[in-house]
């Protein structure tokens, strides 16, 4: 078996592992990534915050996601019952870029990854990671197994390994860090149409969100692309999806034809790309870094997309982590649990709360209010615009009281 030898090691080329990549590579260190797909290779997740655009920058990949010219988007649209309202995210309490992009992720995750190269990241597809062994707590290395396509394995030695690897969850299958998700096991089937929508009251600039006119728990998304592609989908809880139809196309159908204003957007869209579905995707684990490895976005935590945290979180957790390894490996002492776990668990319990008061029907409430203040409107715009990591916001400070307060005001407005 070959042996190489890197500063950083990193599993999986996605939003994560590629800003990651960025930001070690130009502060000098050797990185290695391993992806065991090829890239352009097509991902769910396309609706961008624009806290997003802070990380892209910080990665000094910002200037190549512009210049593709993806969808704008300015904030989100929500509509029930046949009520509608929207968002506008440049509206928020918090400082920091207002608007974004909505992405085919296939173009963007390889945007990424080609950027990080570029600035002398060495990326390998069709790469597998296979093991992780940390060696001792003194050695000054970690290993790892890597398998390439015609079944050949080698080890790779690297001082610090980051697994970025999503769904793929690599080190916490290999060490046994799997934890249960608090959150209810859902399924979602989703595709791209040509939308063909030429409706006045469409705003192509906003994600929408449509509850479900039978069942709250259940969401809809229409998330405009450019090129006049949209990519829909549906969220709710596993079994009343699957019991909807029985193929994913079926299923996501059917929610769509029933969903009232968003149905009447699409009625001359024609499928673009087939239905896909995933099942269970909430994940969580027991420990999110540990000796000689951290790790990043959904390989860690993934709560729910119905607010579309989920590359914002990967790339905040990338740059966290990024400004730790250069430390530790420049020999400082660094502090994993105060400047990564407690700080990502800042923004991601923020996330957690608006997450459960949707399910519990809160916020539902509260989007809909017919009076709320001007002060409740910017820090939730602020929320939605990816910026849940601002101290100064009531509900990153203390969600629970916030929720509280939304509980007792909804209740007085209705
Ligand atoms: P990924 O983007 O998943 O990248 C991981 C990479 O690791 C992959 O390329 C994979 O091939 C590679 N890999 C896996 N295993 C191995 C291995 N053993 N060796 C080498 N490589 C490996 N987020 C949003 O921000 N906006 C949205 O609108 C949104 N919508 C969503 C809708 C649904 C239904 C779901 C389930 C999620 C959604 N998300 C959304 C979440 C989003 O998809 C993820 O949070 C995001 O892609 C995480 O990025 P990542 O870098 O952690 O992982």
């Amino acid at each position: 078996m070959q042996n190489e030898v890197c500063d950083v090691a990193i599993i999986g080329a996605g939003p994560s592992g590629a800003v990651a990549a960025s930001i070690l590579v130009q502060k000098g260190w050797n990185v290695k990534v391993f992806e065991r797909q090829h890239f352009p290779r097509f991902s769910i997740g396309e609706s961008l915050l624009p806290h997003c655009v802070e990380f892209i920058e910080q990665a000094g990949l910002l200037e190549a996601v512009e210049a593709e010219g993806f969808q704008f988007k300015d904030g989100a649209a929500f509509t029930m019952d046949g009520k509608y309202e929207d968002i506008y995210f440049p509206d928020k309490s918090s400082p920091g870029p207002g608007t974004v992009y909505q992405v085919q992720r296939e173009k963007f995750d390889k945007i990424l990854i080609d950027g990080a190269a570029s600035k002398g990241t060495h990326v390998s597809f069709g790469d597998t990671v296979t093991s992780f062994e940390p060696t001792s707590e003194t050695a000054d290395h970690a290993e790892l197994i890597v398998k390439n396509e015609a079944g050949e394995s080698r080890a790779v030695r690297a001082k610090f390994v980051i697994d970025a690897s999503g769904f793929g969850r690599v080190l916490p299958r290999l060490l046994d860090l799997e934890a249960p998700s608090d959150q209810t096991k859902r399924r979602s089937c989703f595709k791209h149409v040509t939308d063909n929508i030429t409706h006045p009251d469409f705003d192509r600039n906003k994600i929408l969100i449509s509850v479900h006119q039978e069942d709250p728990q259940i969401w809809l998304w229409l998330i405009p692309l450019a090129n006049g592609l949209s990519s829909i989908g549906v969220v709710g809880v596993n079994e009343t999806i699957e019991k909807a139809g029985d193929t994913p196309e079926a299923r996501l159908d059917y929610f769509v034809k029933s969903s009232g204003m968003m149905a009447d957007f699409l009625k001359n869209a024609v499928e673009a790309r087939p239905t896909n579905e995933i099942v269970g995707f909430s994940a969580n684990v027991k420990n999110l870094y540990g000796d000689k490895y951290v790790l990043l976005g959904n390989a860690a935590e993934f709560l729910d997309p119905v607010f579309s945290s989920g590359v914002t979180i990967a790339m905040k957790s990338a740059t966290l982590a990024a400004d730790l390894i250069d430390a530790q490996l420049r020999g400082e002492e660094v502090d994993w649990q105060e400047d990564f776990e407690v700080e990502l668990k800042r923004g991601v319990e923020a996330f957690r709360s608006c997450v459960n008061a949707w399910y519990d029907g809160l916020l539902q409430r509260m989007i809909f209010m017919e009076n709320r203040s001007e002060d409740i409107t910017r820090h939730f715009t602020a929320i939605l615009a990816g910026y849940a990591w601002d101290r100064k916001n009531p509900i990153v400070k203390d969600p629970k009281r916030f929720f509280r307060l939304m509980d007792a005001l909804t209740k007085e407005d209705a």
